[in-house]
């Protein structure tokens, strides 16, 4: 089960009734922060999943709405007692990034490795994928692939005469020796299963490079920071979407399901556009604080 909690649903500057656009997902107990704009950890402490077990914060880019929140985010993780190293992945500018935080958290009690726009990154059953976005600083979309294991498959493992102490290691991934004889994890696993893809896009114009890559999201994340179709100059100009651009996107790219966010401080009520984004893709919502989106394994 994977839990997609939406922090703040904001562009540009928190608001009274609205954070700044920031993402957390929570797989196994374990987290992943995607942008930490000002206010991450409050709205973090009203979701009350802690701060200890975040291993990998993912930034989109480096607009101040995007990643005001860091120095004290990562205080309060120290804060919380943890000592395992934290990784942190971002586009082009996180070296010099990281070392303007060193100035201001000199002793923090864990380490942070840091990867300056990855291609591809991967920790535990999960696949990072990153795109060059186009906005007005360097930026990368993402797209998380949670692998699911195969089953295990008892007559397979009995056609291969594999004795029954090793099959639960064999079904973990370990290869065996048992008296020269070589058995490995394939000998006891059946067909893949379909995992699960989350696909998060902020911010950028609607390029042709979006629509492959997020390519059957079970969940795309994007930011729609213009409501109004009478927008689309302004978004044009600051390098951001329309509700409409972004839903032709996710037709496009046949996802499941669209949450905008990252709404301009001038959409006050984002649900007043809907139409013009259900128009073209109709899985459509309108993303709100908090909102938090259980996901689960297809059946097969
Ligand atoms: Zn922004
Ligand atoms: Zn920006």
């Amino acid at each position: 089960m994977i839990d997609v909690a939406l922090l703040g649903c904001g562009g540009s500057m928190p608001m009274v009734n609205r954070y700044l656009s920031s993402t957390l997902i929570q797989y196994n107990g374990r987290k992943c922060l995607i942008d930490c704009g000002e206010g991450t950890q409050v709205a973090m402490r009203h979701l009350g999943w802690g701060f200890k077990s975040i291993d990998l914060i993912c930034l989109t880019h480096l607009h101040g709405d995007h990643i005001f929140g860091l120095p004290g985010l990562l205080s309060t993780i120290g804060n919380c007692g943890r000592e395992d190293s934290l990784t942190m992945i971002g586009p082009t500018g996180l070296v010099s990034l990281f070392q303007d935080l060193k100035v201001l958290l000199p002793y923090l009690p864990y380490e942070i490795i840091y990867y300056e726009a990855p291609k591809i990154y991967e920790v535990n059953d999960m696949e990072i994928k990153t795109l060059p976005l186009h906005h007005s600083l360097p930026c990368l979309g993402y797209s998380f692939k949670i692998k699911r294991k195969p089953m295990f498959d008892t007559k397979k493992a009995e056609s291969y005469l594999i004795p029954k102490k090793w099959w639960n290691e064999l079904q973990k991934g370990k290869t065996i020796t048992d008296n020269g004889t070589v058995y490995t994890p394939d000998m006891v696993l059946g067909k893949d299963r379909n995992g699960l893809k989350i696909s998060i896009i902020t911010d950028t114009r609607p390029i042709e490079t979006i629509p492959p890559f997020i390519q059957n999201s079970d969940i795309l994340i994007c930011e729609g920071t213009y409501g109004d179709d009478a927008d689309l100059e302004k978004a044009m100009k600051n390098k951001h979407m329309t509700f409409r651009e972004a839903a032709q996107l996710a037709k496009v790219g046949e996802v499941a399901e669209m949450i905008l966010t990252h709404f301009s401080p001038s959409l006050s009520e984002p649900d007043l556009y809907l139409k013009n984004a259900l128009e073209e893709f109709s899985e459509t919502i309108i993303g709100t604080d908090l909102m938090v989106k259980t996901m689960k394994f297809k059946k097969k």
